[in-house]
């Protein structure tokens, strides 16, 4: 199950991007298809990983992100829900271009609560 090892590198990352004293509710990610990620075992890992930490309560959305392919014969790049299809111009051999990416797209986080508002007691 490597998705552990990338939600354990992906913790790092987001605890590097998370100033002190706030509170991350979400964290977004896109990864490419080459990554072979299932959205299902990255929630586990997720959970399994963030329980006892700071981030507990942090929500993972995945954005599993398309094949890019190029054509070999054309040079045409587009975006396939499929590996395995022709291209356009009907070379059966469209070449997967990147798809390893695995990106931290955005953190939502919450504003620390802040120093109590002087209520003038006392
Ligand atoms: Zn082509």
């Amino acid at each position: 199950m490597h998705e552990l090892s990338i939600v354990q590198a992906l913790m790092d990352l987001v605890n590097q991007h998370t100033p002190p004293g706030v509170a991350v509710e979400a964290v977004t990610v896109e990864a490419g298809p080459m990554r072979s990620i299932d959205d299902g075992a990255m929630q586990l890992a997720w959970q399994s990983t963030v329980v006892d930490t700071a981030l507990a309560k942090a929500r993972l959305e995945v954005r599993l992100l398309p094949w890019r392919l190029q054509c070999p014969a054309c040079g045409l790049q587009w975006d396939s829900e499929e590996l395995f299809v022709a291209c356009a111009c009907g070379n059966a051999s469209p070449r997967p271009v990147g798809g390893n990416d695995l990106r931290l797209v955005s953190l939502d986080v919450s504003d620390p609560p802040g120093p109590q508002a002087h209520s003038g007691v006392g």
